[in-house]
């Protein structure tokens, strides 16, 4: 019965083998369809990785490919970083950072001032701006920015949360009234964008509203900056002697 089964994919055809696989790729396309594609495993893997942002076919393929070639322990690791990732991290239900514990330890460190609130786009920004270890206030994680052509509108946002922390001190970290909203989403065109309308639906709730200070970087040279940049640093420009 096994060698029947075997046997099988060849029913319909004239019940020749073909030679050397040179025969029948012209005259059977669910021959040919079938030895082109991968393994069901990698094509499985493949359609998961042409998920990811960012990832074509060409990349997922050479990712797939690098899974295949290596260690099965390596595959494990990975698969096992991504399963915990999801399991144990989460987002802070008051500043929607990344968190192991809720709320997250920024929010619940009393050391920092809590009535100034500092509004990035995404983790990776409020992570290089504590690398820098200047600020001592707290954060708000908008997770994105507006991008109207992304799809992405304010409901997508975590605009309302922000809104409800500054009417609502309970709903701060330490029920600490904010006082400050810092806004420093990234200088593009829907960081600006993300600007205006948080200093639209802030305006009138009591707070006073910053923004990030931007222009030409320290080390850099002029010449280096585009119009963008230099535009920005004269608009930003800051007195230093006063008549
Ligand atoms: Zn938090």
């Amino acid at each position: 019965m096994i060698g029947a089964g075997y046997h099988e994919p060849m029913a319909g055809t004239d019940g020749q083998a073909p030679r050397g696989g040179a025969r029948g790729e012209g005259s059977d396309p669910a021959r040919v369809k079938r030895s082109l594609a991968y393994p069901a495993p990698v094509e499985r893997l493949l359609a998961e990785l042409t998920r990811l942002p960012g990832i074509g076919k060409r990349s997922a393929e050479r990712l797939a490919f690098h899974i295949l070639k290596h260690d099965r322990a390596d595959a494990d690791h990975l698969a096992k970083a991504i399963a915990d990732v999801k399991r144990a991290i989460g987002h802070c239900s008051v500043c929607s950072n990344l968190t192991e514990a809720d709320p997250c330890p920024i929010c619940c460190d009393d050391a920092r001032d809590r009535s100034t609130v500092l509004v990035v786009e995404q983790p990776k920004d409020l992570i290089a701006l504590e690398q820098a270890g200047m600020y001592r206030g707290i954060y708000h994680v908008l997770l994105g920015c507006l991008s109207p052509l992304d799809g992405v509108g304010p409901e997508d946002l975590t605009l309302a949360d922000l809104i409800e922390r500054v009417k609502n001190p309970e709903a701060n970290a330490g029920g600490v009234r904010i006082t400050e909203v810092i806004l420093g989403m990234n200088p593009t065109v829907e960081g600006d964008g993300t600007t205006l309308l948080l200093m639209d639906r802030l305006h009138g709730l009591g707070v006073s509203i910053s923004r990030l200070a931007r222009g030409l970087p320290a080390g850099w040279s002029m010449q280096l900056a585009s119009k963008a940049v230099l535009a920005d640093a004269i608009e930003g420009r800051v007195r230093v002697a006063e008549p």
